[in-house]
């Protein structure tokens, strides 16, 4: 499954104490409604059949439903919009996007209780609002899955907050750590925590889930030497470790590494991973130097569980057949603004099972501002 990534502008109606973006970025303009069309239009063509629109906030954009009737006139079989829920919460919100063509849903809920969730992201009322959106979602028998970012004021009601989804029919979950970039380096003091103190909560959370007999969370921001146990969950540790396919052929969230702001250093030397981990964040390596007290892997886990394929070069279950991941028309960062026009990239990477091999093509333009319309 060839999976289109979208993302539409940094515009968002919260402000998550931990949000990794800036919020001076959302001056910037968004992604015009022509490029995002002519993307799907060259996806599409190319032979995608996933998109995922993305940001910031999507729900902000006016122009979300004709992009997601867009997509699903030109043939993309999973259309997801990537939300904090605050929008999907008005009445009708739900039914419309999916009137106009969505079919999966991913939101983003920080804790299991409103003054939790209120809190971290600045919005009263943001989790009655999500909830009612999910519920809406669900009901609607659309697919739908919950991100949770770790962070020092939720991580010791984990396991709640992922209970109180589970109990609503969600099996599909994301736990991130949270990156020392954005907005979050502002509010650092409230809401830093060590990978050891995310990793025990999140032990506690794959407990849970373990003792319910539901399929475990997938991790993101995490190095395997912080629960090398949990390796075959964590995405985007390894170039291209991305997980593709579920155990019923679904396709699932795809994620990319980026190399260029990792750095492998500290107990990278000694361990068992070496060759194919991608190492620490360097923004995190600044407030944890030399890998923060964490271990080396000793010795490479156990092959993935099954029902879920890792696709990952280096080693590890290669899926036959070929991968393609596109992330397309995202604006660069503190460059959006150039009055000549928008700055966008896209960047490539096909995986070929047959021979293992990587490939990655990157794009950079400037996109001419014009007619295109965007919210
Ligand atoms: S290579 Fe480094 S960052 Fe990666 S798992 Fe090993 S110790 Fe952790």
């Amino acid at each position: 499954m060839k999976a289109l990534e979208v993302l539409l502008g940094y515009g968002c109606n919260e402000k998550c104490l931990f949000c990794s973006q800036d919020l001076a970025w959302r001056r910037a303009p968004g992604m015009p409604f022509a490029l995002v069309a002519r993307e799907l239009f060259k996806a599409a063509k190319d032979g995608y059949r996933a998109v995922c629109f993305t940001g910031g906030e999507p729900t902000s954009r006016r122009d979300l439903p004709e992009m997601l009737a867009l997509a699903r006139r030109l043939g993309f079989e999973y259309r997801r919009v990537q939300t904090n829920g605050l929008k999907l919460g008005e009445p009708g919100a739900v039914e419309a996007l999916e009137a106009a063509g969505a079919t999966h849903f991913r939101v983003s809920l920080h804790g299991h209780t409103p003054e939790l969730h209120d809190e971290l992201v600045k919005v009263p009322g943001a989790f009655a609002k999500a909830v009612a959106g999910l519920e809406r979602i669900r009901a609607r028998g659309l697919g739908v899955g919950v991100n949770v970012v770790l962070n020092k004021a939720n991580a010791a009601f984990l396991t709640e907050t992922c209970e109180a989804f589970l109990e609503r029919g969600v099996s599909d979950f994301v736990l991130i750590y949270p990156l020392f970039e954005g907005d979050m380096v502002h509010h650092e003091a409230a809401m830093t925590l060590t990978v050891q103190d995310a990793a025990a909560a999140i032990r506690r959370a794959v407990a849970a889930f373990d003792r319910r007999g539901a399929p475990r969370p997938r991790l993101l921001n995490l190095t395997p030497c912080a629960a090398p146990e949990l390796i075959d969950r964590m995405l985007a540790w390894s170039a291209h470790s991305l997980l593709v396919l579920d155990a019923e052929s679904k396709p699932v969230d795809l994620y990319m590494a980026s190399h260029d702001d990792r750095l492998r250093t500290g107990p990278c030397e000694a361990c068992a991973l070496k060759d194919e981990c991608l190492g620490f964040k360097r923004s995190w390596l600044e407030r944890f130097p030399a890998g923060g007290g964490l271990s080396p892997v000793a010795e490479r886990p156990a092959a993935p569980r099954a029902g879920a394929r890792i696709l990952r070069r280096g080693g590890g279950a290669f899926e036959s057949g070929r991968h393609e991941l596109a992330r397309a028309v995202q604006p660069v960062a503190g460059q959006a603004a150039d009055p000549a026009g928008l700055r966008v990239e896209r960047l490539v990477v096909t995986l070929d099972a047959e021979t293992g091999r990587v490939h990655e093509g990157r794009e950079e333009w400037l996109e001419p501002l014009g007619e295109a319309t965007h919210a």
